[in-house]
């Protein structure tokens, strides 16, 4: 996979600033982080020498070489430091004043604790853990940072196909972000996308990746008619929702940039009762 997905993101949430104005600054703070992202992968090869360590069997945060990326978390901290909210400024001149040491203890715990259990070979006994809790400043620094490296490394990995449906990522063992439905036979097959190494795998079209549910009227979805090429899928067992983004009546979307800008859906799904299954990179 090339830099041209890091571009259509970025290109998408420039589109999207015109079509939902209400997200417009978090959009635009999302374009210039996408471009940090952009540039911090192409240069990997570089930094981590000919060689980065992938194997085809182990999870992707075991692999992470962070000390040798360390200057360009000072990089990520200097533009978050222009272009964040405050509150996320501030976190980043609090880290930045802290020096290398403190940055690499702060990426290796983000990695620690989004490690869940590998749930191949079967459909996973053990639900996902939500990540519904605000994220703490300095952990969102860390997942920013860490996104564009677990990319290249899943990038580089042979796909496999895993049986049952893993409410985590089959690669990198983190949750899944946003669903996506593609464009299959008559109708659609529905996949998710992982939050940190963006692998994008197989999902069962009614399971509850949070508790897994499978009743169908407990499993629901609600869209709006002005974004309907984007659902709220809600478990009314454990109460979490993520979003889906229906690729057949959108073919332009593109699902962790669509995600971002529909807003009114999180509120809506709040306001009813929902905890969503994982946080994203704007909080929300
Ligand atoms: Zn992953
Ligand atoms: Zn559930």
């Amino acid at each position: 996979m090339s830099q041209g997905k890091w571009d259509a993101r970025i290109r998408r949430a420039s589109e999207l600033v015109s079509i939902h104005p209400y997200a417009a600054e978090g959009l635009r703070f999302y374009a210039r982080v996408a471009t940090f992202q952009r540039n911090l992968y192409a240069d990997l090869p570089q930094a981590l020498g000919s060689s980065p360590q992938v194997s085809p069997t182990g999870l992707l945060p075991d692999q992470l070489q962070v000390s040798k990326l360390l200057p360009r978390f000072a990089e990520l901290l200097a533009l978050t430091q222009q272009i964040a909210p405050g509150p996320l400024a501030q976190a980043s001149v609090a880290l930045a004043q802290k020096g290398p040491p403190a940055w690499q203890q702060r990426i290796e715990d983000f990695c620690q604790s989004e490690r869940t259990a590998p749930t191949a070979g079967g459909a996973s006994r053990e639900p996902a853990r939500t990540g519904s809790e605000a994220m703490p400043a300095e952990r969102l620094l860390a997942w920013i940072f860490l996104q564009p490296y677990a990319e290249y490394l899943a990038d580089r990995r042979v796909s496999r196909n895993v049986d049952g449906t893993p409410s985590t990522c089959p690669l990198c063992g983190a949750r899944p972000i946003v669903g996506v439905l593609r464009p299959e036979g008559d109708g659609a097959k529905k996949s998710l996308i992982c939050m940190l190494c963006g692998h994008e795998w197989t999902f069962r079209r009614i399971y509850c990746p949070a508790c897994g549910e499978h009743r169908e009227p407990q499993m629901a979805f609600y869209s709006a008619p002005e974004i309907a090429h984007v659902r709220v899928d809600v478990c009314d067992t454990c109460h979490t929702y993520s979003k889906s983004i229906d690729l057949t009546k959108m073919g332009l979307a593109v699902p962790v940039v669509d995600e971002l800008a529909t807003i009114p859906l999180d509120l809506w799904a709040r306001n009813h009762g929902y905890e969503k299954l994982q946080i994203n990179l704007l909080g929300a």
